[in-house]
Formats: structure tokens, sequence, C-alpha cells
């Protein structure tokens, strides 16, 4: 029976989050089109212990790609194993992250390739008579459309933390296939030097729990640095409207909205920033959202379920103090 199929780039020393999530998803579609099997692609360098985790997480399989090619993985070569283990496995759904590797680069490629219809960054999904109705955000957020995907095969790219991963299940079981890949894998891209970002050091708007995230209202790269002080007690990453970012106070990698970033985090605060749609199209699914704006008109507070009306000067240092105080 064609498998539902989900991918999965694991490091040493952990397995992200999304990888499980898809397995939640993955899972639940196989309930409802009739006990489908699940495949685990598992990609990366020194995942393979981790390989069992992702069948106590709802893998019926997992295909382990463990290989020095994959340690800092480069989109051709993940398009290219993606690809290859796509057509042989046949399946009829694959699901990929809606993050940049995937969800920006592999997948549509892989979709055009196999002539497979591709729904991105979906948050939900429908089975009726058979057909997966695959629900997604349309118009910066303003409205949800459920959307088909027509083919035998369909792929679908899934938001980040719109699904909660299965709790594990250290009594399943499942079967662990080692993939071969070609030592000399090729690609037409050579890395001639990698360069790390100062920018992307730190911690990513992706794998945060919380971002404190800030807008034009911070006045100042100077105002802004008072945000890396709120996120450095909180544990938190740092995010910021496009003014901000436009400004350079915020790095681009770091905006937040329909053309940068769309996140999920447990909480968001958003400080002096007003909540203008294509912002809140990146924000809006987060779990709890705080805003803290001087305008109690600021379109924010629908949106909002903690608001505080005020100037950040006088709100977020005492902020700052309470949360130092309560962690010490
Ligand atoms: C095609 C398109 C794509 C876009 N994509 C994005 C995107 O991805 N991300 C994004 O963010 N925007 C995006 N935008 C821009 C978006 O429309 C808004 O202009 C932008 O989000 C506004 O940013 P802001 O809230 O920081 O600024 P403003 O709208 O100017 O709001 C500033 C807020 O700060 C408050 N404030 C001022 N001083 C203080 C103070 N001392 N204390 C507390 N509050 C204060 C004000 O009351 C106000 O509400 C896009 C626009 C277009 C047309």
């Amino acid at each position: 029976m064609a498998s539902i199929l989900t991918f999965c780039m694991g490091t040493r020393s952990s397995i992200p989050r999304s990888g499980l999530e898809l397995l939640a998803v993955a899972r639940s579609l196989s309930q409802q089109l009739g006990s489908v099997p699940v495949q685990a692609l598992f990609l990366g360098l020194g995942v393979r212990e981790h390989a069992p985790a992702l069948i106590h997480h709802g893998a019926d399989q997992v295909l382990l790609a463990d290989h020095p090619c994959l340690e800092r993985p480069e989109d051709e070569v993940v398009l290219g194993i993606t690809e290859e283990v796509v057509r042989q496995l046949a399946p009829r759904v694959v699901l990929l992250p809606h993050d940049e590797l995937f969800g920006g680069h592999v997948g549509p490629r892989l979709a055009y390739r196999l002539k497979a219809g591709i729904v991105t960054d979906c948050t939900g999904f429908a089975v009726q008579n058979g057909d997966i109705r695959w629900l997604r955000p349309v118009y910066g957020g303003k409205a949800m459309a459920y959307m088909c995907a027509r083919g035998l095969l369909q792929v679908a790219t899934i938001r980040s933390r719109a699904f909660e991963p299965l709790p594990a299940d250290a009594l399943r079981t499942g079967e662990i296939q080692e993939i071969p890949i070609p030592e000399a894998f090729s690609t037409s891209v050579t890395v001639v030097e990698r360069v790390e970002a100062a920018e992307e050091r730190g911690l990513s708007l992706d794998r945060a729990e919380i971002i404190v995230s800030g807008g034009r209202g911070m006045g100042s790269a100077e105002g802004f640095s008072i945000l890396h002080e709120l996120a450095r007690v909180l544990g938190a990453a740092v995010g910021g409207s496009r003014p901000a970012a436009d400004m350079g106070w915020v790095p681009h990698s770091h905006l937040v909205g329909q053309t940068g970033k769309i996140v999920a985090p447990k909480l968001y605060i958003a400080v002096g920033i007003s909540g203008a749609t294509q912002h809140m199209a990146g924000a809006g699914s987060s779990k709890t959202i705080v805003a803290i704006n001087k305008d109690p008109d600021a379109p924010i507070f629908k949106l909002a379920h903690i608001g505080v009306v005020g100037e950040w000067e006088k709100v977020v240092p005492p902020l700052i103090r309470s949360f130092q105080e309560m962690r010490s």
C-alpha cells in the first residue's frame, strides 16, 4: 500500500521537533485514510542512535541516511537523495517541514520534478471521501483556505508548531533500514568557503519557545537593545517587524511576517508593534501573544491574549527586573 513519507534532518545531539510533528500528522492521516504505513526518511550525520525515537513517535519504518555529505547539507544534495527515495518508494503523500531547506528549496523543486501537486505552509487537514484537503492561511493570514493537490503523489509542507508531536511510546516497534548514499554524491554546487553570518549566531527563531519582537515603536537601535536584555532573562530569541529590520535594529533573517519568518512559539512578546496583517501572518499562530503598545487602539490588541497599554520605556524595565528576581 502506498505510504505516507515524512522527512527529518537530525543532528548528532537531537531530532528536531518538526520531524516529530510530521509523524503526528502522518499517523492521524494514516488512521483517516485506512491504516496507511508511515515511513520516515531520517537524514544527517551521526544520527543513527536517534532513529528508534522516530518509531516511538509514530513511524512504522525509518529509512536512515547517515552520511558525511549530510553534516551541513546543501539543497541539491538533500533534493537529490529525496527525489531518489521518493521515486523508489512511490508514496502517496510526502510531508516536509515548512522550513527554509524543505519548505523553501526542496519541496517545490521535488514536486516539479515528480509532477506532483504541492500545498505549502499547511496548518491543518481534513479527509473527505479519501481525498485530503489541506488547510493553509491565505491573503497574508486574513483567511484560511482548504486546498487539494491533484495527482497520484502529493507533497505538503507543514507549518512549524501547527501540530503537537505524539507522546513517545517506547513499546512501539518498527523497522530501521539504512539507505546507501553514493560516496561522491553528485551536485553542480561546489562549496568554496563557509562564512557564518554574525546574525545567525544566538537562538534561532525557528527553535525558540519564546520570542521577544520589537517594532518601529522602539524608536532606535539603542531602544531596541533593551529587548535583547529581556530576551536574555527569558532565554528567548529576538525578532522584529519590517521597519525594525529595515532600520537595521534586527537582522533581516529575524524579520517576522509574511515576507519573513513564520513562527509559532509558546510565547510571543510584541513590543512597539502595531500588529499589521503582514506581521501577524508570521506571528499569529503563537500560542500566547503579549502586546506592549502605547496606543490602546493598536490592531495588535485584537489578536493579543494579554495586552499592556503603555510606553515600553515604563513597562519593559520593571518586567526585566521581575523576571530577574523570579530567576534568582
Ligand atoms: C507586501 C508587504 C509585505 C510585508 N511584509 C511584512 C512582514 O513580513 N513583516 C512585517 O512586520 N511587516 C511587513 N510589512 C509591513 C507592514 O504592513 C507594516 O507596515 C509593519 O508591520 C509595521 O511595523 P511596526 O508595527 O513595527 O510599525 P508601526 O505600524 O509604525 O507601529 C509602531 C507601533 O509602535 C507603537 N509605539 C510607538 N512608540 C511606543 C512606545 N514608546 N511604547 C510602546 N509602543 C509604542 C505605536 O503605537 C504603533 O502601534 C509588509 C508590507 C507589505 C505591503
